[in-house]
């Protein structure tokens, strides 16, 4: 593959631009008609096709049956500017990064005033064009005032509010847009078919989410890969494995797990994930990309309910992407945002009813010898997020273990928790897992106490325990906000209940 796809395959017609339909329609419309304006501006990201198109509407402009949409291909100016021809003297093509300076724009302004020597027009394609200087601008807008009629000026640039606004003014402004994933692997998938190059389909969805929309980053990205795959060719596995993505199945392996809220599963997808090597930050982003996709499904947008839980999963997701740039342990700090997902729908927290506002801001020191009171009991209670945030640091996997545990009960020398998974429960009585909890009570809370396990039976606990951001929303008291929000009935004791 001596020359690079995206060289090889440039379009040499408007209606082969891809995914730019907005742009090369009305443009065709305009040729045909001949009402081409004299200045164009094209914006928009880059390797979306702005250059290529400005190469375009000069051969449709200049070839001999024009202007027209349809250049004949055959005449010396079509074959001189098509892709990969010689170019002709009448086209100038100018990188604004490079050349920047008045003196190359006065240059320009003497050398256009001459009429074109072969085509009709004189056509000047202005590349980075916010990068132009001030002078330089000022030098060129003369130009674009008064026109000389053979005279045709193509402006590109990625950052179009960067241009002088005179003259943007006088331009046609067309904005180039990102293309769909879907657009681009069908390109790819033509271009396999020619260069006869063996792919999954699904290999070539993955290059496109890869390539954020970017035609040129999708076709460089398909030369690379394609040169380095076996007599498999060009598989899934082998792409998402070249460039760090997470594979699709662990997405709708998550995904499904939401459905059914089963944590550990959801965890199971999450180590997997790790354990592949791919970034905690990629997987949120693509697991993000994958609820968003979901979103847009006919079948989810009739279902009000799966709406809201996708787009209530996604804000979260969305939030722990941006702490977790800052965080120490990203692979922790991704633990957390799954297990958020999950804490944030429909799982119970907390057993009784007490009121966040009784607690005090430390668990008491244990100095005194006395039967621990109620109070201290709800303490630990209402700050057992963050003993399991601390366990967290300690261990990864005992903070698994514990995660969704419940305070049952709380003596002078022993605390016990309840486990609802029946897995997890066996997990939590090795001793490992019962010495990091221990030592994380000492240390963090002062409580030298025996940790003890014991099953947690759901179907006894009806009342859910507001969270504190539900309490901080509202200045209506806890109970009354239960009652209202979450259908609870009022009890007036909790209990220290399953010993
Ligand atoms: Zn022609």
């Amino acid at each position: 593959m001596a020359l690079a796809l995206y060289r090889r395959y440039r379009p040499d017609r408007l209606d082969k631009v891809i995914g730019q339909d907005h742009v090369t329609i009305p443009l065709a419309r305009a040729i045909d008609s001949n009402q081409v304006h004299h200045a164009y501006l094209f914006s928009g990201p880059r390797g979306c096709g702005k250059t290529s198109t400005a190469r375009i509407l000069a051969r449709s402009l200049n070839c001999e049956k024009g202007p027209t949409s349809n250049p004949c291909d055959k005449c010396e100016s079509c074959q001189a500017l098509a892709p990969g021809g010689v170019g002709t003297v009448d086209i100038v093509e100018i990188d604004a990064a490079t050349h920047r300076g008045v003196d190359d724009a006065r240059d320009l302004r003497e050398r256009a005033a001459y009429a074109p020597i072969a085509g009709k027009y004189k056509i000047y394609i202005i590349d980075e064009a916010h990068q132009l200087t001030t002078d330089a601008n000022n030098a060129l807008l003369k130009l674009i005032e008064e026109p000389p009629p053979h005279l045709r000026f193509i402006f590109a640039t990625t950052e179009p509010e960067k241009m002088l606004p005179t003259i943007r003014s006088r331009t046609h402004q067309y904005n180039f847009r990102l293309v769909s994933k879907e657009i681009l692997a069908k390109l790819m998938l033509s271009i396999c078919e020619q260069e006869k190059i063996k792919v999954e389909p699904a290999a070539l969805l993955a290059i496109a989410h890869a390539s954020g929309g970017s035609v040129r980053d999708a076709l460089s990205l398909l030369g690379q890969l394609s040169a380095g795959v076996d007599e498999k060719g060009l598989t899934e596995e082998f792409v998402n494995w070249a460039l760090g993505l997470t594979p699709s199945n662990l997405l709708s392996d998550l995904d499904q797990a939401l459905t059914t809220q089963d944590l550990a599963t959801a965890m199971n997808v999450v180590h997997e994930s790790c354990a592949q090597g791919i970034e905690p930050h990629r997987f949120l982003s693509d697991f993000l990309e994958f609820l968003g996709a979901r979103l847009r499904e006919p079948t989810t947008l009739a279902d009000l309910k799966l709406v809201k839980k996708l787009s209530d999963a996604a804000v979260s997701i969305s939030n722990s992407i941006t702490t977790l740039r800052s965080s120490t342990n990203p692979e922790l700090a991704l633990d957390l945002a799954i297990a958020r997902l999950f804490v944030n729908q429909d799982l119970p927290t907390q057993v009784a009813v007490a009121p966040i506002e009784k607690a005090k801001p430390t668990v008491q020191k244990t100095e005194s010898k006395k039967p621990t009171s109620v109070t201290e009991l709800a303490d630990v209670k209402v700050r057992w997020g963050d003993v399991l945030q601390e366990l967290g640091r300690v261990s990864r996997v005992s903070w698994l273990v514990f995660f969704g545990s419940e305070v049952q009960a709380l003596t002078v020398n022993e605390i016990t928790i309840g486990i609802a998974d029946s897995a997890k429960l066996l997990q939590a009585k090795e001793n490992k897992h019962l010495d990091n909890l221990k030592k994380v009570l000492k240390s963090a809370f002062g409580l030298e106490v025996v940790v003890s396990v014991i099953a947690l039976v759901r179907e006894k606990v009806q009342e859910d325990q507001p969270t504190q951001q539900d309490q901080d929303l509202n200045e209506k008291s806890g109970p009354d906000l239960l009652m209202e929000k979450l259908g609870a009935t009022k009890i007036d004791e909790f209990e220290e209940g399953g010993r």
